[in-house]
């Protein structure tokens, strides 16, 4: 843990192990933090709240840029601790490890561009100033499967902003969190301005940082039900709350489309991570004109993604987080055969060595998915691209509409008219058009409905942490 600018062992001095999803051999171990530990955390961030938020922009953005320049010397070490830890491939590791990075950068500039307004008022004699000022002290809980840049773009725009934090990482991925609070160390973060607790069991921290008073704002990545949980906690306190939770993004595939590229595009975004992206398309909804080209496509793709561990070459799935994502899986994908769906490749776990000592999932292409079916409705998170064929292209927007998540949505066309339609149309936060990969620092990242609320990255990222105050000035 870090605390007030110490590496510190957790007061009962308890520890849990870190285990390699790819192996199951145990590759470290960190303490056992508890509610006493979240609270020293919350007094170390509060007693430095005063001078953080009152040093100068230019001072923030400093610690973040020698915060960005350390974890681009550390890129490699980073990618092959994430790899170990997490167990995606180490190309797909690097390519996160950049992207949290940018978020370092981005907010390192962004910190020096927090402004205020003059405005005037119907009175002849007032004026209204207009600060933004930092929310004070914010609580953040990380997932594990972006296990750095989930942390970066949390951190970077809180700490421009002028907040102090505390951060629980994910039980998962402990020590990619540890690797940041050393770049932050290193980088010179004054004592108690970030501080992290881990812990086997959130839920004791999860009640701290929900109740404590000293916490202002509570920042939460991951599944809805935790987050509807913690932020109904929270707002009942009146803290302000952000969540990025689950999604379950549909992937529509327009009659005036090239289906060639949109099944390339499907088939390089599905299998990122694993499956394990809470932006990875659920439902790809294909017109039956496109459904021959489209399908053949596929299969050649995902018969050729390669399962393993994600230190060897040419693997492009590595492990799931733990056997209960691959039990999650393996029932959703029965559930659909047993319904009619076809398994046109994989459709089973991986067993055998060396498959047996981690957590695999065969990369799995299901055509014939319908409504009523488990996957239709529920977050994979898994290496499954389940294929929809659809008709009436009149129909297509309710179809993609029709869930509780809204996180991302993808369209493939190419008709500029459909484009902007769809764009227009889709209740989703984020959509690409013909495109796989719309995140990045300078863009604003969130959902709607259940999955989530409040945006990160981008100027809207900082402004989550920033409390706006009026001023009257009579003259
Ligand atoms: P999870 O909700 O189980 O865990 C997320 C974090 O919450 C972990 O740090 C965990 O320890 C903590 N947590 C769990 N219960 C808690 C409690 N009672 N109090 C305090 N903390 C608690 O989710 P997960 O399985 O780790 O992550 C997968 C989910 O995250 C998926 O649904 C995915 O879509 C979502 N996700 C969303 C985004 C996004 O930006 N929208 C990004 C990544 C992941």
């Amino acid at each position: 843990m870090f605390i007030d600018g110490e590496f510190r062992d957790a007061r009962s001095g308890a520890t849990f192990d870190v285990t390699d999803p790819a192996t199951g051999d145990i590759i470290g171990s960190v303490p056992d933090g508890g509610a006493d530990d979240a609270r020293d955390a919350i007094t170390a961030a509060d007693a430095a709240f005063a001078a953080w938020s009152t040093t100068t922009a230019r001072s923030r953005s400093d610690l973040l840029y020698r915060a960005w320049r350390l974890m681009d010397e550390r890129a490699e070490q980073l990618a092959e601790l994430m790899t170990r830890e997490q167990g995606k491939p180490l190309r797909a590791s690097r390519a996160e490890v950049a992207y949290a990075a940018d978020f370092l950068r981005y907010y390192a500039e962004e910190a020096t561009r927090v402004t205020g307004e003059w405005l005037p008022s119907a009175r002849p004699d007032q004026r209204f100033l207009v600060l933004r000022q930092p929310v004070g002290v914010v609580a953040m809980v990380t997932p594990w499967n972006y296990p750095i840049s989930m942390l970066t773009r949390k951190m970077a725009p809180a700490l421009a902003a002028g907040c102090t934090l505390v951060l629980k990482p994910a039980e998962a991925t402990p020590l990619c969190a540890k690797a940041v609070f050393e770049i932050f160390a290193d980088a010179g973060a004054p004592d108690g301005v970030v501080n992290m607790v881990t812990a086997l069991d959130p839920k004791p921290i999860g009640e701290v940082f929900t109740t404590d008073p000293r916490v202002r704002k509570l920042t939460f990545t991951g599944s809805t039900a935790v987050g509807r949980h913690l932020a109904g906690v929270a707002a009942g306190n009146l803290k302000r709350v952000s969540v990025e939770l689950g999604g379950h993004a549909p992937f529509l595939v327009f009659p005036d489309a090239d289906p060639v590229r949109a099944a390339k595009g499907a088939a390089a975004l599905k299998f990122l991570n694993a499956g394990q992206a809470c932006i990875s398309p659920n439902r790809l909804y294909v017109h039956a004109d496109h459904e021959d080209a489209f399908v053949s496509t596929m299969v050649e793709r995902v018969s050729n993604v390669r399962a393993g561990n994600g230190f060897e070459d040419g693997v492009g799935v590595g492990p799931l987080v733990n056997e209960a994502a691959v039990a999650k899986v393996a029932a959703q994908v029965d559930d659909a055969v047993s319904h009619g769906a076809e398994a046109l490749v994989g459709g089973t776990r991986l067993t055998g060595a060396p498959f047996d000592r981690g957590h695999f999932y065969a990369p799995t292409l299901l055509a014939g998915v319908r409504d009523g079916m488990t996957i239709y409705r529920e977050e994979t998170f898994g290496p499954v691209a389940p294929i929809i064929t659809y008709d009436d292209v009149d129909e297509l927007l309710d179809l993609a509409n029709d869930t509780n998540y809204g996180l991302a949505a993808y369209v493939y066309t190419q008709n500029l008219s459909t484009a902007i339609t769809a764009f227009e149309g889709l209740r989703f936060g984020i959509v690409g058009v013909n495109d796989v990969n719309p995140t990045a620092a300078s863009a604003p990242f969130g959902g709607m409905q259940d999955s989530g609320l409040g945006r990160e990255g981008s100027h809207e990222g900082i402004a989550e942490y920033l409390e706006t105050k009026l001023g009257g000035f009579a003259i």
